[in-house]
């Protein structure tokens, strides 16, 4: 195993500290509504939004849904106009979901096992299973052992990618990468079934991965959400604690089945219009994530995933942005997006990738962020600027620009290095519209040990420096809306 040793150095692209803070000469770029950016407000929208009042905002549920009808009556106080379907601020669109059925049975020898309580099933096809138990130990030395057929019975171990220590979401990580790893090199020998029996690493998935699978995989089309391996081969998988239970000798006979629903998620989409009649077909996009991971199992007395940083913290960001272009308009438009369904896969911006409410072609830029109230109050994230993640030298030149203008941050870009294990570029909105060929930056205050847990709440939020990235943002946004030149494209990343 490799063992890599991540450089300590930030690279600064931009250092301003200590910028005297006087009036703006008149061609400073500086944007005319920054005061319009108010800590106070950011903060009563984030306890609002990040409230339990909306049960963690899942998508796919009427939780989302009031969460995005809160966004979109707070647009319109803002002086936002609607730019949704038919006159409204709503862009809706069916996920399809698709889960493995209640009504599955699991039976290994005389013992029964009820499904996602018992048994975590890691397929995603529908298969009737009978077939004799053989026991691989950890899989690793198969030889030329005749599996066909046969319920193999593999214990977990560590897999060969190498995750490192501090990784986010580290047990899970590891479940997928050892089951991935089991399922492709038992595929050759055909087994009827595999069954996973977890190590310690893989026990403390449970509960995570457990939420993942009850809930089931979503997409904009079934089947296109793999979790887990990609096999048709039926995957269940067990605790440790089952072990006792599986031996050698006994019978899997398993019923597997899935339900398929459609179900309702939303985009809220709203603009204020340019005030260049040659520049205002031309969009400049801000871009949120308004659902987050809804209710779950309680830990330590909370069962409510608040999602504060996750992502209320830049919902409440692009409303204040709205409320400071709606004070001052920009030469171009601007375009507001909170985007549904982010956390089963990106799948409210890949929707409005695909079915944008203005022309594709008129949407200059994307300004994305995702959790910009964390971490060093002096440091944060820009991705997008590093090849292969960068698409636009021009986009990124106006984002450090910004920076040096009103924020002042140390930029932390080890983040956007295709080398680095977490891969956080590929985990947020921008990355659709990066794909159709559009100028796209991301920014982030990046993960904390809050991320994705039950304790992300509104009080952990670190406002002046959630107030310091929207006016960043802001004024990246304003500076590609209003000078003459639009911001090009480089290169597909
Ligand atoms: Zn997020």
């Amino acid at each position: 195993m490799r063992h890599r040793v991540l450089p300590l150095a930030l690279l600064v692209f931009a250092a301003c500290a200590g910028h005297p803070a006087g009036a703006p000469a008149p061609d400073s770029g500086m944007p005319p509504a920054l005061a319009a950016i108010r800590e106070d407000e950011l903060k009563a929208d984030l306890y609002a939004l990040a409230d339990d009042h909306f049960l963690g905002r899942e998508s796919g549920t009427l939780d989302e849904l009031k969460a995005s009808a809160w966004i979109a009556e707070r647009a319109r106080a803002a002086g936002l106009a609607p730019a949704g379907d038919d006159g409204t601020y709503f862009q809706f669109w069916s996920m399809a979901r698709a889960r493995i059925s209640p009504q599955s049975d699991i039976r290994i020898g005389q013992s029964s096992f009820k499904v996602n309580t018992d048994a975590i099933v890691m397929s995603r096809a529908t298969a009737i299973v009978a077939a004799a138990l053989v026991d691989v130990g950890d899989g690793k030395s198969l030889g030329s052992a005749d599996l066909e057929g046969k319920a193999v019975v593999v214990q977990i171990t560590q897999p060969k990618l190498f995750l490192p220590r501090d990784i986010s979401l580290r047990p899970v990580r590891y479940l997928f990468a050892a089951a991935a790893e089991i399922a492709a090199t038992l595929a050759p020998k055909r087994p009827a079934a595999i069954i996973l029996i977890g190590d310690a690493v893989a026990d403390s998935a449970w509960q995570f991965a457990g939420n993942w699978y009850r809930n089931g995989s979503y997409g904009l089309e079934f089947g296109e959400t793999i979790l887990g391996p990609a096999t048709d081969t039926p995957v269940i998988w067990l605790k440790s604690s089952a072990r006792p239970a599986v031996t050698a000798g006994q019978r899997l006979d398993a019923k597997l089945l899935f339900d398929q629903f459609r179900y309702p998620s939303v985009n809220v989409v709203a603009k204020v219009q340019g005030t260049d009649p040659a520049l205002r077909g031309q969009y400049i996009l801000f871009s949120a994530h308004q659902d987050h991971d809804g209710v779950k199992a309680a830990v330590a007395g909370d069962s409510i995933w608040n999602g504060a940083d996750d992502n209320a913290s830049v919902s409440v960001g692009i409303l204040a942005i709205g409320r400071a272009f709606a004070k001052n308009p920009a030469r171009r438009s601007a375009l507001f997006v909170w985007h549904g369904a982010e956390e089963k896969g990106l799948i409210g911006s890949r929707y409005h990738a695909l079915h944008p409410m203005v022309p594709k072609d008129s949407i200059v830029a994307v300004i994305n962020a995702d959790m910009i109230g964390g971490n060093h109050p002096d440091t944060a994230g820009l991705l997008g600027t590093q090849p292969p993640h960068l698409n636009s030298p021009d986009l990124v030149a106006l984002g450090i620009r910004a920076n040096a203008m009103v924020a002042h941050f140390v930029i932390d870009s080890l983040w956007d290095r295709p080398t680095h294990p977490e891969g956080w570029y590929f985990r947020s909105d921008h990355v659709p519209y990066a794909n159709a060929g559009i100028p796209s930056l991301y920014f982030t205050s990046l993960p904390h040990p809050l991320y994705h847990t039950q304790r992300d709440e509104a009080p952990t939020i670190n406002y002046p420096k959630l107030t310091r990235i929207t006016k960043w943002m802001y004024t990246t946004g304003w500076l590609a809306a209003t000078q003459t030149a639009r911001v090009r494209m480089s290169r597909k990343p």
